[in-house]
């Protein structure tokens, strides 16, 4: 039986443009006369947005690097430069970039990565965020700022979110300094609504995967998530999101997979492979195995962003995110994503530069298995530092545990 086609989305298209037009912002800030904020991933984007603040993401640099494979060739300038080839490697290749003054930016129009005027980080996903803003603000002579939200949160109470939203808050004067304008509360009311309604449309898109079959997988996602991350908060990104929505669902109206005769159905859990998506995308497309559902793309869900309630509701949203959550808290999430989208077997991505995203080192994987009653793999990789990861062993380990799945 011939391997199945991979099925593009129309949406890619649009997609591309709300990329542009993010990349396009940026590169033409500093002559529009706007300020250039950096921001972690999931970092107080509204708040710089509602303040005027062209706002970069990092680690979507580290992302396009590793997908491009430009990391194997940075990462060690960093190393040599007195960062651990064992830390985050979206901070390594990002800082080998600069270093070499070399990026994919550059075939978008920009000169390199857009100097930051401010760098704001929330620590809810890692430390290695905020060393890395602190480098660039050394380099730069600009302020670093930041969220130290606490880790392993179990319940996400009062007086955490008092505590984070206390801290969010207190960023409003010093950004106000850097902007040179005062804050508009209603503006950031706005803000927080056009996010609110971005991520409510990307977690139905993802919810559409819980339809058998599926007709879109975690490798999609990878790729649609693009606005989610760095354009929520815009009407572009809302926009974008409705048009992928609507195409999808005239898929699942019309019966078409993702997967052509999808034979089971896996959840991703970790951080993605950038530089090895296609190859894997490709393998499980073959086996007729669909990822339907990941942490990492639902990692961008904030269900509790309330315009009536901006820094409280930001601090719960950001302080809910699976990342920051005790064990206990994971797991349950991860049993309620089985059930959901009907999961034949959990794929555990053990990431060597990101301990925060990966579960799979203190026995999460055995207990699942023991509660769901389903398989599971565990994969050595990374994100970006291919070193670290095998073709051949990974190949044949998925594999084999096809050949588990079908045997369910
Ligand atoms: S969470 Fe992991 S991948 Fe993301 S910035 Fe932190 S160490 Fe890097």
């Amino acid at each position: 039986m011939a391997a199945p086609e991979r099925k593009d989305f129309a949406a890619t298209k649009q997609m591309k443009q709300v990329m542009g037009k993010h990349f396009g912002d940026l590169a033409q800030g500093p002559e529009q006369g706007k300020k250039t904020a950096w921001c972690t991933s999931v970092g107080p984007a509204e708040l710089l947005r509602a303040m005027g603040f062209n706002v970069y993401f990092p680690e979507n640099h580290g992302a396009l690097l590793g997908a491009t494979r430009k990391a194997m060739e940075l990462i060690p300038l960093a190393n040599a430069a007195g960062f651990s080839p064992d830390i985050c490697s979206y901070l390594t290749s990002d800082v080998g970039s600069y270093l070499k003054g070399e990026t994919p930016l550059q075939k978008m129009g920009m000169e390199g990565v857009p100097k930051a005027d401010v760098l704001v980080f929330n620590t809810n996903q890692c430390r290695d965020v905020k060393d890395w803003f602190q480098w660039y603000a050394r380099e730069w002579n600009v302020p670093c700022l930041g969220v130290h939200t606490p880790r392993g949160i179990g319940e996400v109470d009062g007086p955490l979110v008092q505590y984070v939203a206390d801290r969010t808050e207190a960023l409003v004067e010093p950004l106000e300094a850097v902007a040179g304008t005062k804050l508009d509360i209603d503006k950031l009311r706005e803000v927080i609504q056009l996010s609110k309604d971005c991520t409510s449309l990307w977690k139905q898109v993802l919810e559409t995967a819980a339809n058998v079959p599926s007709p879109i997988t975690f490798f999609d996602g990878t790729i649609q998530m693009g606005p989610a991350v760095v354009m929520r908060g815009t009407p572009e990104a809302v926009d974008f999101y409705k048009v992928l929505l609507a195409e999808l669902e005239q898929r699942v109206a019309d019966g078409v997979a993702a997967v052509e005769g999808e034979i089971a159905r896996i959840y991703w859990e970790g951080m993605p492979i950038w530089g090895k998506l296609k190859d894997l995308a490709n393998q499980f497309l073959e086996l007729r195995i669909c990822v339907v559902a990941s942490t990492y793309c639902n990692s961008w869900i904030f269900d509790d962003l309330d315009p009536s309630d901006p820094f409280a509701s930001m601090a719960r949203a950001y302080s809910s995110i699976f990342i920051c959550r005790s064990d206990d808290r994971k797991e349950q999430y991860i049993e309620q994503m089985a059930e959901k989208y009907h999961i034949d077997g959990i794929l555990y991505h053990d990431a060597k530069t990101c301990p925060n995203n990966s579960n799979s080192r203190y026995e999460m994987p055995q207990r699942l298995r023991q509660k769901l009653d389903k398989p599971f793999l565990t994969i050595n990789g990374d994100l970006n530092d291919l070193r670290l990861y095998s073709e051949e062993q990974t190949r044949t380990n998925i594999e084999a545990f096809a050949e588990q799945l079908a045997g369910v």
